[in-house]
């Protein structure tokens, strides 16, 4: 029941809309009249292609994609896609750009050393990730074939609230929205590629969602294996091989949540106001609480913060989950806490967190 589910405040997999999760119970065993469940059926039949396509058209509702671009459902997790990036747009001697606002695209800078040759334009290591650079300043190289950004750096919490524009104007900009994904509107038009993994905002892990404009495809480089070509993705409908079908499924239910939420503007606003309230528990705690990074690049996804007695943190974390409110710890490479407020985590969620700050630091401050 209701009162069983905590309130999850992990990065990802995290936690997924209660009334989606039902939707799927309900139909687990049969699916809607098929005599079978979702997971049992064969990618290439009917009940499974207007499943895919429901969830393709879904999102380009949500995020308004015109026919210009190309929406794949794929594997391997965003981090595969570090690698399919540089194989299908660049040949081996083309340099390309990266900013460097977190660990996510520094790991997504080195993993494009293997394929062209890529730069850090910009890196906010020496500041501990906390900020984002101004557009201006980046000293980008004029025959650079893509400018490539982590529009939400999950770990340190920092997001671009707008976006650098390639300074040569056929380059492409490339961002990993893999913790923001569908939690705002975004202007697709002014991107190359967008790609996500499902596991934070739109679903289970297992589905990557790669929405590319279509003049890109088809360029691949010849050691390019088969599964990261996006010309047999797009030619094949995401249906080259057996697609994650259940994990789709299960993003075409979020997609029609967030549509019926009122889509993406709707959905920002609630954002807004959880992390809001979020943020100011932080700020007018004296010093109590801190959160690192410079408000203006706050994200509205995942809230690091720190104690001020660091010697409280794990009692921090332990107190909390035993009220319901788990996954709280901050990652491994930095230590602290981290609230993960993704779409479906309620408003309530963070009501409840906010309390229970004020209330631990009345006991401990
Ligand atoms: N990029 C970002 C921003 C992430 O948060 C993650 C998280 O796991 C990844 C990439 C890696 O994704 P995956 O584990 O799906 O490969």
């Amino acid at each position: 029941s209701a009162q069983d589910r905590v309130f999850n405040f992990a990065a990802g997999p995290a936690t997924l809309p209660e009334n989606v999760l039902r939707k799927a119970e309900s139909e687990l065993y049969n699916w809607r009249g098929a005599g079978m469940s979702v997971m049992e059926m064969s990618h290439r039949g009917k009940e499974f292609l207007s499943i895919i396509q429901k969830a393709e058209s879904d999102l380009r509702k949500l995020l308004d994609i015109s026919e210009d671009y190309a929406v794949l459902f794929l594997q391997g997790g965003a981090t595969t896609q570090f690698a399919g990036i540089p194989l299908n747009i660049c040949k081996p001697e083309d340099p390309v750009d990266y900013i460097v606002t977190g660990s996510w695209g520094d790991k997504a800078f080195k993993e494009a050393t293997k394929y062209c040759k890529p730069k850090v334009i910009w890196s906010g290591k020496s500041e501990k990730y906390t900020a984002i650079p101004s557009f201006d300043e980046l000293d980008q190289n004029p025959n650079a074939r893509y400018l490539h950004i982590c529009a939400n750096e999950t770990i340190h919490g920092v997001e671009f609230k707008d976006y650098p524009t390639p300074k040569n104007k056929d380059a492409l900009l490339i961002a990993d929205m893999s913790s923001n994904f569908c939690s705002k509107p975004v202007d697709v038009s002014k991107f190359g590629i967008i790609y996500a993994g499902a596991q934070k905002n739109v679903g289970p892990s297992g589905v990557t969602i790669v929405i590319i404009r279509k003049d890109l495809i088809g360029n691949a480089q010849e050691i390019t294996p088969v599964m990261l070509d996006y010309k047999i993705h797009a030619d094949n409908n995401s249906l080259y091989n057996t697609p994650p079908c259940y994990g789709i499924y299960m993003c075409g239910l979020v997609f029609e949540d967030l549509l019926a939420q009122g889509g993406l503007v709707e959905v920002e606003k609630k954002n807004m106001k959880k992390a809001q309230i979020l943020y100011d528990a932080i700020d007018e705690s004296k010093g109590f609480y801190r959160c690192p990074v410079e408000k203006s690049v706050r994200s509205l996804m995942n809230v690091p913060f720190t104690l001020e007695k660091s010697e409280l943190e794990g009692e921090f974390v332990k107190e909390a989950a035993k009220e319901n409110m788990v996954q709280l710890k901050g990652h491994r490479s930095v230590g602290g806490m981290r609230a993960s407020i993704y779409n479906a985590m309620p408003f309530a969620g963070v009501e409840k967190l906010v309390a229970f700050m004020k209330d631990f630091q009345a006991k401990h401050g």
